[in-house]
């Protein structure tokens, strides 16, 4: 062996070897990820067992069933890809993408955007329409553009993280269906938290992830597609340009032939099953309704404490709100006094909205009562202390 002048992992300072890792405990109010609920943790932390193990097999299709449920859909492929939501979202338009084929993307916040960026990487004709951000599309709009664009692929986001906005999508899919268009649904805030119906609202291709509604870690990203889109991707002329999110590929692990894609990572498999179980024993309207009425509390909370929120109610996230940040406040100085003083993270605006909106997320095992007190109660103490002016009120 030569003698090889390794590079030591130590300390500068004190030269002792690293410490234990160690991780400050956070409440996570923030845009995601949110805490993960204490069963998922058990389970995150048992020993992994092989990938094709029969027990293994098992519990991915534990999962395939609870992920049916979640998404209220009967479709044969669907199954939660490796990687955070914005695998699935790849996976979404690489698979059913060609070349020069048109799809149409309503953008509305950051996570439009991505879109948009992602397909004209896959080199697909891209038109958008665009809204502020703090707004929704109409019903008429999205017909509209859909009848006369007549794209492949009609893509939007359900639950703008970014913009703290709900989107409708009544009567879309029915569109869809008449224009021979795919209508591909981001699902990422609101999959296991808000009401979201894939077959009866028609939607052909959704994805989600692991760490906003379903109390995960981030790691894996649901997906699911109908038959629809698996005639869609049945008659690709070309090989889906990504290997690693082939969904042919995928659905020879996820169906039945259970070949070997890649090593599934096991322990989130484990952690997503337990997410989802405890999201079934709830029952998927409790869920939706817990939801709902922690968001409203937090809404009504924080306009009596004069504050004002950066979307009318009929579009409001419960997922998610956007608090504008008034004008007399230092926002990042408060948001870091949460987070360093009292573990909490809020999150700060995006793109446009940095530094004008804070972005408040209660999803999934963090939406519940005590902690929608416990952050109302420290706007009402804190915030003053972050006035620019001295004797400015709220
Ligand atoms: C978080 C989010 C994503 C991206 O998911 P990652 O897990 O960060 O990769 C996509 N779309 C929306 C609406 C999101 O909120």
């Amino acid at each position: 062996m030569t003698e090889a002048k390794l590079i030591p992992a130590l300390n500068k300072e004190n030269l002792s070897h690293f410490s234990k890792t160690y991780v400050p405990s956070r409440l996570l109010l923030g845009p995601g990820p949110s805490n993960a609920h204490p069963e998922v943790l058990n389970a995150l932390s048992l020993n992994p067992i092989g990938h094709l193990d029969e027990a293994y097999i098992s519990l991915m299709s534990d999962v395939q069933q609870l992920l049916r449920y979640t998404w209220q859909c009967n479709n044969r492929i669907t199954l939660p890809m490796s990687g955070t939501g914005s695998a699935a979202m790849e996976a979404s338009i690489a698979n059913f993408i060609e070349e020069g084929e048109k799809i149409l993307i309503a953008k509305k916040g950051y996570f439009g955007d991505r879109l948009v960026d992602m397909a004209t990487r896959y080199k697909a004709q891209v038109s958008f329409i665009e809204k502020p951000w703090g707004e929704a599309f109409t019903y008429e709009e999205i017909k509209y553009e859909i009848e006369t664009k007549k794209p492949a692929i009609f893509a939007i986001v359900h639950a703008e993280t970014s913009s703290g906005v709900l989107q409708p999508l009544d009567g879309i899919g029915d569109i869809c269906r008449k224009n021979n268009c795919l209508f591909l649904v981001d699902a990422v805030t609101s999959l296991g938290a808000l009401e979201l119906l894939i077959d009866e609202w028609k939607i052909d291709l959704a994805y989600s992830c692991s760490q906003k509604g379903l109390s995960c870690p981030p790691g894996l990203s649901p997906f699911t597609m109908n038959k629809r889109a698996e005639e869609k991707l049945g008659s690709r002329k070309t090989k889906v340009p990504n290997w690693y999110l082939d969904l042919s590929l995928l659905n020879k692990y996820w169906g039945s032939d259970r070949v070997y894609h890649h090593t599934a990572p096991v322990n989130m498999n484990f952690a997503i099953r337990e997410g989802l179980r405890l999201i079934a024993n709830e029952g998927l309207e409790n869920v939706w309704n817990r939801h709902n009425t922690n968001a409203k509390k937090l809404w009504n909370g924080l306009e009596s404490l004069g504050m004002e929120l950066h979307v009318s109610e009929d579009y409001r996230l419960p997922t998610l709100t956007t608090v504008k940040i008034p004008p007399a406040v230092d926002g990042d100085g408060f948001r870091n006094h949460l987070l360093r003083n009292f573990g909490i993270e809020i999150g700060n605006g995006l793109g446009e909205l940095s530094g004008k909106v804070w972005r408040v997320g209660l999803m999934g095992f963090n939406s519940c009562e005590e902690n929608v007190d416990r952050l109302l109660n420290l706007f009402d103490t804190e915030l003053k202390k972050f006035s620019i002016f001295e004797s400015s009120t709220f």
